[in-house]
This record gives structure tokens, C-alpha cells and sequence, in this order.
């Protein structure tokens, strides 16, 4: 199937689960995850009507930037970020989801101060504490929200999570609905900075899940330009 027909099978799929569960299918965004696709397959999924584009390296962002690529949507950053290399993204992508550190905070909000911006972020939660993941601990959020303060040229728009691969729906629903729970305590408490009206979780296999779950932006990649050559 072609780009154009993959995106439209996915927004269906994405209402359908969205009306399951009594929630409006506007609510949810759809994050095209474009890691090793190229500028011209990035442009046929945002005339598909993908609503935003989730980069995971520098260095790919960096070069289809330059070409261009994401012209028409907001380009996000999905993957692991290294302090290191800040500056190449703060104040180049509308929202980084993967922000797993304190260090990694700091270093953001400087890059951001030093320009003279405030970044949109999401915080990154290991949600099943797996030693292979970064992100977040459920018990460093009281702590690292309370931090957030100090950073005020950082906005925490919500939380970001990629649960392990489970094999069915149940053991999916488990760590989506810790996801969404959290969601709900952190609004509670009203830190500074700090809303969680964004909740990034699900990608190709379970995305239906997590919008049951409460997901508001899922990351898709394989379903939307088939399966990525690793070779
Ligand atoms: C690659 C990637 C996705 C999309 O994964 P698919 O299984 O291909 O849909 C989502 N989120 C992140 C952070 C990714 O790196």
C-alpha cells in the first residue's frame, strides 16, 4: 500500500478506537516517526495529513530540515538526546518528547535562556523500568517536577512513554493506564511550568491501546512507510 492509503487506514483505525472509547478523534494527533525515510517519503505522509513529524537523530532532522522536509507540519524530536547536542535542536522542533534527565533539563533550558525562547518539552517515563530505556522513574516525578521551576525557559506540555512490546492488549492496557494515571496525578498538583495536556504514547502495534488508554498523540512509523531497512 502506498503512503497516502497507509496514513488513511491509520486514521481510521484512530477514530474508531477514539469513538470505542467515548473520545473525540480530534483529540488525537498523529506523529509520523520518519527515521530513516527520506524527504520525499516525509513529504507524501504530511500531504496524507499527518499532523506533525517525530524526528529521532540530529543528524537526520539536521540534513531534511535543510531540504525542507517537514514544511507544513511541526517537526518534533523523538529519540534519545545527548546533552551534547542541544543546540541542535532547541528552537529547531516545535516539541521534544524525550527529555529523561535532569541534566538533560538543565541543558535545555540554557540552550533555550541563551536564545531567548521557551521549548515545549514532554518528560520521558520508563514506565515498566526497564534497564534497556531511559526515561523518567514513576518515583523520581514528585522530585523532578518540583525542579522544574528553575528551569523557566522549559514548558512541560505532558509525559512521553514506550512500553514494552507486550503480546496482547491486556498487558498493553496495563502500562498505557499507569501512563494515563500519572497523567491525572501530575495535573492535581499544579507544579509550575508543568501541564500534561499531552500524552504521547502508542505506535504502530498499539496504538488502538493507547488511545483506549487516553493517548492524545501517537508515534507511528512502520505502518505508515513500511517496514525500515536496517541493512
Ligand atoms: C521509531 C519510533 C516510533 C515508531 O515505531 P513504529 O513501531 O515503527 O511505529 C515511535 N516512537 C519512537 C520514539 C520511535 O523511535
Amino acid at each position: 500500500m502506498s503512503i497516502r492509503e497507509n496514513v488513511a487506514h491509520i486514521k481510521e483505525e484512530m477514530k474508531n478506537a477514539a469513538l470505542a472509547a467515548g473520545r473525540d478523534p480530534k483529540d488525537i494527533l498523529l506523529c509520523a516517526a520518519t527515521k530513516m525515510n527520506d524527504a520525499a517519503a516525509v513529504r507524501e505522509a504530511i500531504a496524507a495529513g499527518v499532523d506533525c513529524c517525530g524526528e529521532n537523530r540530529v543528524q537526520e532532522l539536521t540534513a531534511k530540515q535543510a531540504q525542507n522536509a517537514y514544511d507544513g507540519v511541526p517537526v518534533h524530536f523523538i529519540g534519545h538526546l545527548q546533552t551534547n547536542k542541544v543546540k541542535q535542536v532547541v528552537g529547531k522542533v516545535a516539541l521534544i518528547h524525550s527529555v529523561d534527565s535532569l541534566r538533560l533539563l538543565e541543558a535545555i533550558h540554557k540552550e533555550a535562556a541563551r536564545q531567548g525562547i521557551q521549548q515545549d518539552i514532554l518528560l520521558e517515563i520508563n514506565v515498566a523500568n526497564e534497564e534497556s530505556k531511559s526515561g523518567f522513574s514513576f518515583e523520581d516525578m514528585d522530585f523532578v517536577l518540583s525542579q522544574i521551576s528553575r528551569f523557566p525557559s522549559i514548558r512541560v506540555l505532558g509525559l512521553m512513554a514506550i512500553p514494552p512490546i507486550c503480546q496482547n492488549s491486556t498487558e498493553n492496557h496495563k502500562f498505557f493506564q499507569k501512563m494515563y494515571n500519572l497523567s491525572v496525578d501530575i495535573m492535581r498538583k499544579k507544579y509550575d511550568n508543568v501541564c500534561v495536556n499531552i500524552l504521547s504514547m502508542g505506535m504502530s502495534d498499539d496504538f488502538a491501546d493507547a488511545i483506549a488508554c487516553g493517548s492524545t498523540m501517537i508515534r507511528v512509523g512502520t505502518a505508515i512507510f513500511g517496514a525500515r531497512d536496517y541493512s
